[in-house]
């Protein structure tokens, strides 16, 4: 590897999930120069496959149980009746994607807002085993967004070298 193709960081955090999003942004706010390297969406699987669709999906089930259930509450439904209450998945879906979006690209606005927080969409790998105290190496892909170039961990923590 010619060093003149590294980029060299403090830190490399691969995953810009619950972790390494804040990971990042801490260190950054710190004054560590920070990659971050996310293969798929910010945000990780809290965002955008987990915790907020599942939640967002329940939310709407819990309106339909409820609204089978006015009358009991004392509430009317403007003459429609507990049985012709209905779910339109496919607006279900809608607003699911809606609000997923929305969660993802915030999070993704505020990352790169932070100050020495480099955000990098690629594939992150190692790329070669330990070689000593506080030096290993590992790695990704940054076709895109980085030209294929390697990232280089220098010392605060530990050495890290990806391409
Ligand atoms: C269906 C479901 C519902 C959930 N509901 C809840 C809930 O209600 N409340 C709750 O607290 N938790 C919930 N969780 C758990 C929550 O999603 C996880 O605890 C949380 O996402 C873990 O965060 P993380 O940063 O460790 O990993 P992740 O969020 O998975 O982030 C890892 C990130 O790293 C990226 N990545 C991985 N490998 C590489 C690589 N080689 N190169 C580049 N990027 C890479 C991934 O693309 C991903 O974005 C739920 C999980 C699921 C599956």
């Amino acid at each position: 590897m010619n060093s003149s193709e590294r980029e060299s960081f403090d830190a490399i955090v691969i995953g810009a999930g619950q972790a390494g999003g804040p990971l990042a942004g801490t260190l950054g706010k710190a004054g560590w120069q920070v990659a971050l390297i996310e293969r798929e969406h910010v945000g990780g699987t809290c965002v955008n496959e987990g915790c907020t669709p599942t939640k967002t999906m329940v939310a709407s089930a819990r309106v339909a149980h409820l609204a089978r259930r006015a009358a009991d509450y004392g509430v009317q439904l403007g003459g429609v009746q507990a049985g012709e209450v209905a779910v339109d998945l496919a607006r279900v879906r809608e607003r699911t994607q809606k609000l997923v979006k929305s969660f993802r690209s915030g999070s993704q606005r505020s990352l790169e807002k932070v100050e020495n927080v480099t955000l990098l969409l690629g594939e992150a790998r190692f790329v070669s085993p330990p070689r000593g105290r506080g030096d290993f190496g590992w790695g990704r892909q940054q076709a895109h967004a980085h030209g294929g170039k390697d990232l280089y961990q220098r010392g605060r923590a530990a050495r890290v070298a990806a391409n």
